[in-house]
């Protein structure tokens, strides 16, 4: 049979029904709610759970004059042009209700997330988060829904950073076994899963989500998280409650999975290596320097040295190369090619420009 009989209750969700999934409830609007206070304490909390890394945007105040909406941008200090980073006194105006920000999924740095978030808005929107819900507790996932302007966002929270690429590569795997339809696989509509990127270069920022319990500009109100009550304590009470996801677990739900070829982003950041003089020198081949490999779609699929030397990639797959030409390889991780060179014994030669 196709489909669940019963994916879930509708009437165990506070407020399913009050608040329509189709369009901006003209009801009363949240604008003049009672003055939020956002401690030190929650401020801190709200960090730890939600800020992986200090860039941000803020959503503008006024709606753009032609289309209406308000966007989000990357706000600079005045004067200077230097780009503002999140501090406490910025989470605190978010979650007083001042100002609204957006949060980037991954750190470039370790190209790691602290969370996940799934966003849909479409038709039928709330059933699939839902569906996406239920079934992420079958693996002992706990999830949290937070309402949107259309539809809601889903959000999982991890115990530690874990890698962009398997976060997406569990929600995109699960969510084509429920055929909840992903946006951007050929499809207009369907969800949009944070990060949307596998890694991203240094200096790059990838996706922001608007972040939770904040006001919506547009909407000029506060959505709150089902589940809990709607003050600031009661919600970040809720979400600490929350059971996160350990390496262990996505090690586990991603292995030996890859992402659906419409998914996969071109990989500019494979670059050739370095071909040296060529006739004197023995080609390097960094199949000669791994252990075993299997192959995933385009790529030889491996455990990373250098990752290996850092007492990482306990998966054994960070690492991939191309198999049409295994000069071109790279770990989902951000090791480096000459961090993997090294890791193997074979340094790149450093060739000296005058
Ligand atoms: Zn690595």
């Amino acid at each position: 049979m196709r489909g669940l009989r019963r994916p879930f209750d509708r009437n165990s969700i506070p407020n399913y029904l009050a608040h329509s999934t189709q369009a901006e409830v003209p009801e009363r609007r949240w604008i003049v709610e009672r003055r939020m206070v956002a401690t030190h304490a929650l401020v801190k909390e709200y960090v730890n759970l939600f800020v992986n890394r200090r860039a941000y945007t803020v959503q503008s105040f006024r709606p753009h004059p032609q289309r209406g909406r308000h966007y989000y941008y990357r706000p600079t200090e005045r004067g200077s042009g230097a780009a503002l980073q999140l501090n406490e006194k910025t989470i605190s105006d978010h979650m007083e209700g001042k100002i609204t920000i957006g949060l980037y999924a991954i750190n470039p740095a370790n190209q790691r997330c602290k969370w996940v978030a799934i966003d849909a808005d479409y038709r039928n929107a709330m059933e699939d988060l839902i569906k996406l819900q239920y079934h992420l507790s079958g693996d002992h996932v706990d999830s949290a829904l937070e309402m949107s302007k259309r539809g809601g966002h889903l959000w999982i929270f991890l115990a530690v950073p874990l890698l962009a690429r398997k976060c997406r590569l569990y929600i995109h795997d699960l969510a084509s076994r429920l055929g909840v339809p992903v946006k951007g696989s050929g499809l207009v509509e369907g969800i949009e899963i944070f990060p949307k990127h596998d890694v991203i270069a240094s200096g790059a920022f990838g996706n922001a989500i608007r972040g939770p319990l904040g006001i919506h500009r547009g909407a000029s109100r506060r959505f709150w998280f089902y589940g809990a009550d709607y003050t600031l304590e009661a919600q970040m009470h809720f979400l600490r409650r929350l059971r996160r996801v350990t390496e262990e677990e996505l090690d586990r739900f991603t292995a030996g999975k890859a992402l659906p070829p419409n998914i996969v982003k071109p990989r500019h950041e494979l670059e050739p290596m370095s071909e040296g003089s060529g006739l004197t020198r023995t080609r390097f081949c960094i199949l000669d320097h791994v252990g075993k490999t299997r192959i995933l779609g385009k790529n030889h699929v491996t455990r990373c040295p250098s990752c290996e030397k850092a007492g990482r990639d306990r998966g054994g797959d960070n690492l991939a190369i191309l198999v049409a030409d295994p000069r071109f390889y790279l770990c989902w991780a951000g090791c480096t090619k000459e961090m993997i060179r090294a890791a193997v014994g074979k340094p790149i030669p450093v060739r000296r420009i005058a």
